[in-house]
């Protein structure tokens, strides 16, 4: 196992909820333990009363709510169209409300949790940034979703692999949860701390602001069509 020098700083996300279920037993375990996370939630999930009452409780004990689209469809930037990014943002930040970071925390879809220039259309992109939003990446991966019983060795290992990782988890139904205690003393008794709070290499915008992370994350966009403007038999300069 590849083991950082210091022991690392944890930082704690859960996607894809809030899930009736999961999302209650995740609040549990970390109030025992007393670490404070960000659950990125899904919009169409919240639209359920009883959905948004399990948000509002993780609000109100100190954890943070942030944006991971409307309807988790698939990574923005297989999608060309900005109105389709607009609706999945946008809708999503205002199902959330109140119970909002005032940061504005959006955590792309990754589809299968790779960073790359899948996760942002340009149209994405210039949407995020004119709303002022802060965008949320992740440094491991542990595949709690695909891999219910065997992700914990991973995490502990990605984990201390790294000072300042950003932990990506899902409060979802299949069993991965019930693991999450026993990880979160074997971080610790490795040394591994808590924070909620992000590093900055995880965040390639702040606020609407880009940082040189972001070009990374944003599918380019083609080129124009030659000649769709000018007729090529046309002089270059006029005569
Ligand atoms: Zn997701």
């Amino acid at each position: 196992m590849r083991v950082s020098v210091q022991p690392p700083e944890v930082t704690l996300t859960f996607d894809n909820g809030p899930d009736p279920d999961v999302t209650p037993v995740v609040l549990d375990v970390l109030r025992r333990w007393a670490i404070r996370a960000t659950f990125f939630v899904v919009g169409a999930r919240l639209t359920d009363p009883a959905h948004r009452a399990i948000a509002q409780r993780a609000h109100a004990e100190g954890h943070w709510i942030g944006n991971h689209t409307l309807t988790h469809a698939g990574p923005l930037g297989e999608r060309r169209d900005a109105d389709h990014a607009a609706v999945e943002i946008d809708r999503t930040q205002a199902v959330i409300g109140d119970l909002a970071h005032a940061d504005r925390l959006f955590r792309p879809v990754g589809g299968g949790g790779r960073l790359g220039p899948h996760l942002l259309s340009a149209g994405a992109r210039d949407h995020l940034a004119a709303g002022g939003y802060t965008v949320v990446l992740w440094s491991a991966v542990p595949g709690d979703w695909r891999d219910p019983d065997g992700w914990p060795d991973r995490a502990v290992e990605q984990c201390l692999a790294q000072p300042c990782p950003v932990l990506v988890l899902h409060d979802i139904p299949g069993g991965a949860m019930a693991h999450l205690d026993a990880v979160l003393g074997r971080l610790a008794d490795a040394g591994a701390t808590f924070r909620q709070n992000f590093p900055r290499d995880c965040l390639p915008m702040r606020r609407g602001v880009a940082t040189p992370g972001l070009a990374g994350i944003v599918m380019p966009e083609p080129p124009p069509p030659v000649g769709s403007i000018l007729d090529r038999a046309s002089p270059a300069r006029p005569a």
